[in-house]
């Protein structure tokens, strides 16, 4: 086993056979397990030293028109109380974070046509205007091409746009008819081809999703080569037609964090909020698993607990500043740096 971790090392690939022989023996192996993290932050100390990058994330809107069964923010969910931040919020958001060091700003939010081109741009036009030197990274769903062509010229540079699910099938157990796999995957491609800067992604866990779905993810970001991969674990919201199921396995969501590293060496792999949900340690073992970014949330205090896409999720109830310094501190306790 230990030869597959370092032919996975050398060549950033494996078979489905290979991958799925490593994936099953780290669930239960221990050794084997710690070697395969520790190949993978040795992969990314390579690329990134001791330093972790930060993106200050804004929740700009809880509305969205989509009913994806696993989402708090689902259409349907009648409990969710929803907001949408102001473009004054959002630039204000923007501006304490520039003025603690961030240097990329993630607008993220539901599907929500308040968020129409012409008012995108012009937001993305301030913030270039005030924060000069920052990357604006855009996670807003699925748009057409011509408007992800906008939003580029307009000067945002990346996109997240998770794949959810590689395999069709499981794509379409995770979400209504109305949404398709097939256009998730077109717009990945319109993102790659206009030049953004595309982070792709899904959720270890999410129900119905085999270790096999989860190798056909790998080997699809393999072969659409990502600039970033989002990795977390599904986290049930009660209110969601999911909300019975229980969340995915942390170990395992390591080993596929692990596992992309070592496929992706220069991708740009986040730690992300899913993990600090279920564990304390969660960054910090994210980090220690390959991972190389933290997104600390920069949305207004009163207005985090109202983005919930799943029960629980972590936010901190402390001014931006301070959030970053726990950050610090947290990841000096590995001898990491932001
Ligand atoms: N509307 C945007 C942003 C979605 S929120 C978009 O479509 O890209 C960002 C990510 O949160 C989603 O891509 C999904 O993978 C993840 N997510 C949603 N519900 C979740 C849940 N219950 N548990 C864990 N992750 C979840």
């Amino acid at each position: 086993m230990i030869t597959l971790i370092n032919r996975l090392a050398s060549v950033q690939h494996l078979d489905n056979d290979n991958l799925s022989k490593l994936i099953a023996t780290c669930c239960h192996d221990d050794n084997l397990f710690n070697q395969l993290r520790d190949k993978a932050t040795q992969t990314a100390r390579e690329q990134f030293g001791l330093g972790v990058y930060m993106r200050g994330l804004v929740e700009i809107s809880s509305y969205c028109k989509n009913n994806c069964y696993y989402c708090g923010l689902r259409r349907d969910n009648k409990n969710a109380s929803r907001y949408r931040l102001s473009d004054e919020d959002i630039l204000a958001c923007c501006n304490e974070g520039y003025a603690v060091g961030l240097r990329t700003f993630v607008l993220q939010g539901g599907e929500d046509a308040a968020f129409a081109d012409n008012r995108l741009v012009s937001l993305i036009t301030q913030i270039r205007h005030t924060c000069p030197d920052a990357a604006i990274t855009l996670s807003l769903g699925e748009r057409s091409a011509e408007s992800y062509q906008h939003l580029f010229e307009a000067g945002a540079s990346r996109y997240l746009l998770r794949h959810e699910a590689a395999n069709p099938l499981l794509y379409d157990h995770l979400h209504p008819s109305n949404m398709s796999h097939a256009n998730r995957i077109n717009c990945i491609k319109s993102l790659i081809a206009i030049g953004y800067q595309t982070g792709m992604g899904m959720m270890v866990g999410a129900p119905g999703q085999t270790i096999e779905h989860l190798i056909d993810d790998l080997l699809l970001m393999k072969q659409l080569q990502p600039q970033m991969i989002g990795i977390g674990t599904f986290i049930p919201h009660p209110d969601t037609p999911f909300g019975m199921h229980h969340s995915g396995d942390l170990r395992l969501t390591y080993i596929v964090i692990a596992i992309a590293r070592l496929m992706h060496p220069q991708a740009n792999i986040p730690a992300t909020t899913a993990l600090q949900t279920l564990s304390p340690t969660g960054y910090i073992d994210g980090i220690l698993s390959g991972a190389n970014v933290v997104m600390p949330n920069i949305t207004p205090l009163a207005l985090r607990p109202q983005y919930e896409i799943y029960k629980g999720k972590h936010h901190t109830n402390t001014p931006i500043a301070e959030t970053i310094q726990s950050l610090a501190q947290q990841l000096a306790t590995i001898g990491y740096h932001l």
